[in-house]
């Protein structure tokens, strides 16, 4: 173990992701004197858009609705070469800021966090790193973000595989499509938004030998229709980003598209195929935010748009057979998030691109030469690739040992830790328990920005918000020396409720995925939870306001 840091912090920010980034900025324009520092396991800033360099990686949401507000001056100095980037671009942006303001200077990298422990007599958390390195600080602010650590699959033989294997977030690094996957036979498993967009690329490329997509449950998926921006374009929509900051700030969702106010049924059969042809031919979430506002409570009207899609998959895969294994059967369209794609159906019409269904022939095993299924098939592959997703919402936490206050943990699940650790914790079966997301009960002093119970959506918006309150409760903490902040148990009941209530009656809570924080490569992970805020974000911002106004009501202080 390493000696504590002579250093002591005032702030910890844990991830130089988005938002570690916003919070760094906006932490020490309003606290200068203070000593805050920015901790990140990667070797450069970016989170979500540093691990997840996979050919294909791109926005889906429009690219000028998905940056910082905060910098009028950088809106107009930076152009956008698509209407939805791709990542290396996106990196590019995040590190421009982050250098303008001169943020490095306040980060850490190459620092993954194992454990924080709550001490109680100087009311600081001890932080110590993989190394045994301690840091000490008096507030920390998890920026860990919604989908960080990774999961293989949980498939037996995975570790006897000759090949090359890695997972979509920790794609080998200067890979170069062309040379790498040259001549060779690539298999994919997993076909979420990840696996789409990375299927989709694959393909393309012309000296892959073959690629075989390993499916376990088809997702809706519907065109993305990415365009280029012109310098033109790009010098009108700058014009324009005050309107389109507004915008976002009075939608649900936080993005560029609204619900139809109309129910699926209160227009003839005419009107509603025009309403949906017009959606799908919109860039971007229209197809899915831009629907009649029942579409996702209703579960007729889910089926009605579900066939609508469904038909427009059949007319862009040739086989017939492929077609029908790609429309999924066991969900409506919009219940799980849904990924946009670029010629994804198009991909499965070439020779060399195979689809394995795996609710017809499941994985047998992962063999020294590729893959086996139930068949008795082996799929030879020199190249495996694991786009099967995160330990989402919970996951970055659970992979921190926490030592809150009376040394409870954070999550501990039945069946998997010891049962008096699952007593004590706060968040059981990976249960999310806090106030307004931004604080758990038992752990003082530990602020979340983009953590659990938060309303997601367009993430830069909801973490500008979130940032800010943070900042807010931070500010009210020095003006009034107090060294301590804690959620109460009365808000925490409250507002876990609330989130609770906020997700009934959507079709998306009845349907296993890891919104619902379902995850079969996660012990303990296999049961549903309510771990986001369905309230939509203006709802979110009143309930922050109404605190913030009522004197932090709900925090108690010391
Ligand atoms: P995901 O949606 O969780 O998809 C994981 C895929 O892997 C699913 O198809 C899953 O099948 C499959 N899988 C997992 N374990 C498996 C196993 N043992 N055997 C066979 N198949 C297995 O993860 P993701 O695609 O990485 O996307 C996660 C989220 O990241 C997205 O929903 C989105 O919010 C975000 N994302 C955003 C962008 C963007 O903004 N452009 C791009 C990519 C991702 P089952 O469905 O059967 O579990």
């Amino acid at each position: 173990m390493g000696s504590i840091e002579r250093e002591q912090f005032d702030v910890l920010i844990i991830g130089a992701s988005l938002s570690g980034i916003c919070s760094l900025y906006h932490f020490r324009e309003q606290f200068p004197s203070w000593n805050i520092k920015v901790l990140e396991a990667g070797s450069g800033v970016g989170g979500t858009w540093f691990w997840n360099r996979y050919p294909g990686a791109r926005f889906d949401s429009e690219s000028i609705s998905y940056q910082f507000s905060w910098d009028k001056e950088f809106l107009q100095e930076w152009d956008w070469k698509e209407t939805f980037a791709a990542q290396p671009d996106i990196l590019k942006y995040i590190e421009t800021l982050t250098d303008k303001h001169h943020l490095r200077d306040h980060m850490q990298f190459n620092t993954r966090i194992k454990s924080v422990h709550w001490q109680d007599n100087s009311r600081t958390w001890l932080l110590i790193d993989e190394t045994g390195v301690k840091y000490q600080t008096r507030f920390f602010v998890s920026c860990m973000g919604v989908l960080s650590a990774p999961t293989p699959p949980a498939i037996p033989g995975i570790e006897s595989f000759e090949g090359q294997a890695f997972h979509t977030a920790s794609w080998p690094e200067d890979f170069v499509m062309s040379r790498d996957f040259s001549g060779k036979r690539i298999g994919v498993i997993g076909t979420g938004a990840t696996g789409i967009q990375t299927i989709t690329e694959i393909a393309k490329e012309p000296s892959i030998k073959s690629l075989t997509v390993f499916q376990r449950t088809p997702n809706w998926s519907a065109p993305l229709r990415n365009a280029k921006i012109t310098k033109e374009q790009m010098k009108e929509m700058k014009a324009e980003y005050d309107a389109v900051l507004q915008q976002c700030a009075s939608s649900a969702t936080g993005f560029l598209h609204d619900p139809d106010p109309r129910k699926t049924m209160e227009v003839t059969h005419e009107e509603r195929i025009a309403h949906w042809e017009k959606i799908y031919a919109q860039p971007g979430f229209a197809k899915w935010i831009g629907n009649f506002s029942d579409t996702y409570t209703d579960r007729e009207a889910n089926r009605l748009y579900s066939n609508f899609i469904a038909d427009k998959i059949r007319q862009r895969v040739h086989d017939p057979e492929v077609a029908e294994s790609l429309i999924p059967k066991n969900h409506g369209f919009g219940t799980r998030r849904v990924p946009l794609e670029s010629g994804y159906f198009e991909s499965y019409n070439q020779s060399n691109v195979h689809l394995v269904d795996l609710q017809k022939t499941p994985i047998d095993t992962v063999t020294p030469n590729g893959i086996r299924t139930a068949d008795g098939k082996e799929h030879e592959l020199d190249i495996l690739v694991y786009a099967t997703g995160f330990d989402a919402i919970t996951g970055a936490f659970n992979s921190v040992e926490f030592h809150g206050k009376d040394n409870s943990p954070l999550i501990a699940c039945s069946g998997v830790d010891d049962r008096d650790a699952y007593e004590r914790a706060v968040w059981p079966d990976h249960r999310p328990y806090t106030y307004l997301g931004l604080m758990a009960p038992g752990m003082p002093n530990m602020f979340m920005v983009l953590g659990p119970h938060q309303s997601y959506g367009n993430i830069p918006r909801s973490i500008e918000y979130s940032a800010l309150v943070v900042r807010d409760l931070l500010s009210y903490a020095r003006e009034n020396n107090y060294t301590f902040v804690e959620a109460t148990r009365k808000a925490a009941d409250e507002w876990t409720e609330h989130v609770i209530d906020s997700n009934k009656g959507q079709l998306s809570n009845e349907i296993d995925s890891w919104m619902t924080g379902v995850n079969s490569n996660v012990k303990g992970k296999m049961m549903r939870s309510v771990a986001r805020y369905s309230g939509g974000s203006i709802e979110y911002r009143r309930r922050c306001q109404q605190c913030k106004e009522n004197g932090w009501m709900g925090f108690t202080f010391a």
